[in-house]
């Protein structure tokens, strides 16, 4: 059995590391003593990469009720769209307009699109700007639910794999920021697969682990997130269980979002912060340096894409038009 231990009340217990891929015991540490600097979330936490099929997860790895008292704080996730000057009103608009031109290929108005673990809905709003009609969202709080019923746009309140659904019903499927959030990764990519129409799309954006600035950060970096980021993914590994999913025709690029550059300077800069949990520097767990060094770090974002060690991974994936076999 896994070990499972409190997000909140974990600290120092001798854990046992348990692969939740393929359940060996070997593993190397990538990155130890890890702390929610943004929100102050309790908790010590290292990252472990199993030794024979290579996955990265969080440890001590939290359960369902642990992960969901991780959320329970002023989210940035839950409140997307807030006003943050002009400058991230600017950049986050540019950045919309780029997302809806490459989302243009996968949806018409008449397509049916589920986004999983959408948050405060920016997915969503931006397909129904696209026109499409048939939007539904789901996410474990309820608050975003009712916000995006409120507007119109289906939202069902809890997790995907409780999530009940008619097979192959979906022409989209979105997991942006999702996948390593979740506890059961794989298992959530095949239901995805088993709720797409043949010749349907999975699109989804991950954190890059094998990026240059996990590497130069270590603990304070953006994309560990803990204990939310339950699992890392690079791009081999996130390849692989794509695959092993069902999937075909996998396109895994880096892209340019300097979002976790900018929080590993905030982490490193709050690092010894009293109270993380009532820090006074930070707001929906973001502190002042925040958005000028968005801007700051585009220059070597731009490289690190180019070399393909970018901290962010955007992938699609499309299911087979014949519904083959697979594991
Ligand atoms: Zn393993």
């Amino acid at each position: 059995m896994v070990q499972r231990a409190s997000a909140v009340s974990q600290a120092t217990e001798q854990t046992i590391f348990q692969c939740n891929y393929c359940h060996y015991t070997d593993y190397a540490p990538v990155i130890n003593n890890i702390r929610d600097w943004e929100y102050g979330v309790t908790g010590s936490y290292d990252y472990y990469q199993c030794s024979h099929c290579e996955g990265v997860q969080l440890n001590p790895f939290p359960n369902l009720e642990d992960l969901k008292l991780a959320y329970d704080i002023d989210y940035h996730g839950y409140a997307e769209g807030q006003k943050r000057g002009l400058l991230f009103s600017a950049l986050y608009a540019a950045k919309e307009k780029l997302f809806r031109r490459h989302m243009r290929k996968f949806v018409n108005p008449s397509s049916k699109v589920l986004d999983v673990g959408c948050g405060a809905g920016d997915f969503l709003d931006n397909m129904q700007s696209l026109g499409v009609s048939r939007l539904e969202g789901i996410d474990f709080s309820q608050e975003m639910i009712d916000k995006l019923n409120a507007r119109g746009i289906t939202g069902h309140c809890g997790t995907f794999p409780q999530f009940d659904a008619e097979f192959q019903s979906y022409d989209l499927i979105s997991m942006n920021n999702y996948l390593e959030h979740t506890l059961t990764p794989v298992q959530e990519l095949e239901k995805s697969f088993d709720l797409l129409r043949c010749g349907g799309h999975l699109v989804g954006e991950v954190p890059g682990f094998d990026s240059w600035e996990r590497r130069l950060f270590g603990r304070y970096w953006g994309g560990n997130h803990v204990p939310r980021h339950t699992y890392q993914f690079n791009t081999d590994f996130l390849y692989k269980i794509l695959q092993s999913a069902g999937y075909q025709d996998i396109q895994i690029s880096h892209q340019l979002n300097t979002g976790h550059w900018a929080l590993s300077v905030q982490n490193f800069l709050q690092r010894k912060a009293p109270d993380l949990k009532h820090n006074p520097a930070i707001s929906s767990g973001r502190s002042r340096v925040y958005v000028p060094m968005l801007l700051l770090f585009i220059p070597i974002n731009i490289f690190c894409v180019l070399m393909r060690k970018s901290g962010c991974i955007k992938f699609t994936a499309q299911k087979p038009l014949a519904n083959s076999d697979h594991d």
